[in-house]
């Protein structure tokens, strides 16, 4: 079964990221600019006591909570390219994938602060754009933004963001908590952003070669989806408390199944059996990773960006997360810190390197029967 598909902006993805008004950001000063971005913000936490217009914000949390602070900051032509992602997809992005690494730990977000940094090729209707995304994502996931900062670069924009939530006491799911044989578990399906920005890589190229050409991204919304606009695991949590299930171990997909195991295996002290068959891969992301002369199990494993979780459970608590679509069991952990093993669907064991889809690709490429490649472009 497959993960339910959420909503998109039912916007169209088109290579051009300026709107046509063009208000220069001189034209209303920083502060100017801070009040007009941030005007229509409300607080919707009891815990967001002041937000954006003092010194500082103030927040009030619980005595039995711990309290928990994540940063992240994103840099134009590091982290997202604007020829293709736009602002509002960009903005909401930046927010969700902060928000991720709070669900990471087992907690809840409430607060964010959003500090940008802008050169003048930016129009003050580019960054409403960007603030539009910012707060859908809030409204979405219920967190306030309760301050920040905006000041000028000299080339390009930057994005740092500060997610803070909370977690109960007793409750808050760490990197090294994992037991031998506990089962390592994913949430959601893998690959699917990675394949999203293979065809975004691709048809820039196009556009860059017949400028005006506008990009044939057509049949491909869920991987567009996936890379341009991804969503938290948040559910996730919310469910984790329903079934009454405390995760031994958890870390969020962001920079790719292989390399985050092995943050699990290295911080718990333990080694990593994983089952190529187990891997859930969307069926349309499996074609899309064929046609593009790819190995769908390589992107699942090294493509990254599905901000997905990957957890541990104790196996005496298998059955509470058996039924459900939402989690696919992968594999298990092991006694050899450092052992990290992928056994294919022949059964061959490779061993998987944080980096290392190169080792993993090649012994592929002799395994794979040249009969069923597909044919090269
Ligand atoms: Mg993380």
């Amino acid at each position: 079964m497959l993960p339910t598909r959420r909503n998109s902006f039912n916007s169209i993805i088109y290579f051009c990221t300026m709107t046509e008004k063009r208000t220069e950001l001189q034209d209303l000063g920083e502060f100017g600019l801070i009040r007009h971005l941030t005007d229509s913000i409300s607080l919707q936490n009891p815990t967001s006591k002041v937000g954006i217009g003092d010194d500082a914000a103030v927040l009030d949390f619980d005595a039995e909570d711990e309290v928990l602070v994540s940063t992240d900051m994103l840099v134009e032509g590091v982290h997202f390219d604007l020829t293709y992602a736009p602002l509002k997809h960009l903005g909401y992005k930046a927010v969700v994938v902060n928000l991720s690494d709070i669900y990471a730990m087992g907690g809840v977000a409430s607060q964010i602060t959003v500090s940008i940094a802008v050169s003048n090729r930016f129009s003050t209707e580019a960054l409403e754009e960007l603030y539009v995304g910012m707060r859908l994502a809030c409204e979405r996931y219920q967190v306030d933004l309760v301050g920040g900062d905006t000041t000028s670069s000299t080339s390009g924009l930057i994005i740092s963001i500060t997610a803070i939530g909370t977690v109960a006491k007793g409750q808050r799911v760490l990197r090294s908590g994992a037991k031998e044989k506990d089962l390592l578990v994913v949430t959601g399906d893998l690959g699917s952003a990675y394949m999203g920005l293979q065809l975004l890589e691709r048809e820039k190229q196009v556009f860059q070669g017949a400028p005006g050409a506008q990009p044939n991204l057509e049949g491909y919304d869920y991987q567009l989806e996936r890379q341009l606009k991804p969503e938290a695991r948040k559910d996730i949590i919310d469910m984790f408390n329903e079934l009454g299930l405390q995760p031994t171990s958890m870390i969020d997909v962001s920079d790719g199944l292989a390399s985050e195991l092995i943050h699990l295996g290295e911080a718990s002290g333990l080694g990593v059996q994983l089952y190529e068959d187990k891997l859930p891969i969307d069926p349309s992301t499996f074609d899309m990773a064929r046609e593009f002369n790819l190995d769908p199990s390589v992107c699942a494993l090294s493509g990254g960006e599905d901000y997905e979780l990957l957890f541990t459970i104790s196996q005496s608590d298998y059955d509470k997360i058996k039924a459900s679509p939402h989690f696919s069991v992968i594999g298990y952990m092991t006694e050899t810190k450092g052992a990290y093993y992928l056994i294919d669907k022949q059964e061959k064991v490779h061993e998987i390197t944080a980096q290392g889809w190169d080792a993993f690709l090649e012994k592929r490429k002799e395994d794979i029967d040249p009969d069923k490649q597909p044919a090269s472009e």
